[in-house]
């Protein structure tokens, strides 16, 4: 099986995978089209667990859900909301931060990368996956534990690739396009129920004859 043929492989039987199809989607998939609070929620998601990230946007959104309303509040409103996620203390600034810049630019959120980025509290990853959602741009993938690990396992991302924008990179080159889109909800919702981060189930993974599970023990 050459390459291209593999790769087509890998992404269609796992989009027919029962276990994945079944999955919950995650959080940000609830602010597709609302970039301003795919922003908030892709910023608060950083180092935090799922059902966190949504507790604290969804705290937060009942509170005020528009940049102006969400500068009214105070910083112990904001504290109190968005305390479910890790370093919530720092995030209180970043939530004040995006709205106040996003208020001063008429309500819109910026459409590329390096404007996103000058924000606080907004790096490469948080900035992509806020494209992704908000804008429905996907010309870049997002990178996350998952996606960076199990790239490695089935070959697709150099082992020592270790840097979100590296590993976006390097499944640009294999995958094709219209992948783009979809590879990380795909790669979250797998390595949450088969190629877990410890103990991947390489017997029941319906990748297992094509996979060549690098850096699997
Ligand atoms: S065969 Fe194992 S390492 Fe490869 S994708 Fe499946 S679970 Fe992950």
């Amino acid at each position: 099986m050459d390459e291209p043929t593999r790769i087509r492989e890998i992404y269609d039987r796992l989009i027919h995978t029962r276990d994945i199809q079944h999955w919950q989607p995650t959080s940000m998939s609830y602010f597709e089209g609302q970039p301003f609070k795919a922003l908030l929620a892709a910023m608060l998601s950083a180092q935090t667990r799922e059902e966190n990230t949504t507790a604290a946007i969804n705290n937060l959104l009942a509170l005020a859900d528009a940049p102006e309303a969400m500068m009214q509040l105070s910083d112990e409103q904001i504290r109190t909301a968005i305390s479910p996620v890790m370093y919530f203390e720092g995030k209180v600034r970043y939530v004040r931060d995006i709205a106040e810049h996003v208020a001063a630019n008429g309500g819109v959120v910026p459409r590329t990368l390096d404007e996103l980025m000058e924000y606080k509290g907004v790096g490469w990853k948080v900035a992509v996956l806020t494209l992704a959602m908000g804008y429905g741009i996907n010309d870049n993938i997002t990178v996350d534990v998952h996606v960076a690990r199990i790239g490695i396992r089935l070959g697709l991302v150099k082992a020592t690739t270790k840097q979100p924008p590296k590993v976006n990179e390097e499944l640009k080159q294999v995958l094709p396009r219209e992948m783009w889109e979809h590879w990380n909800a795909l790669m979250v919702m797998f390595g949450r129920t088969i190629c877990l981060p410890t103990y991947p189930q390489c017997k029941k993974c319906p990748l297992n004859d094509i996979c060549p599970k690098v850096g699997v023990k």
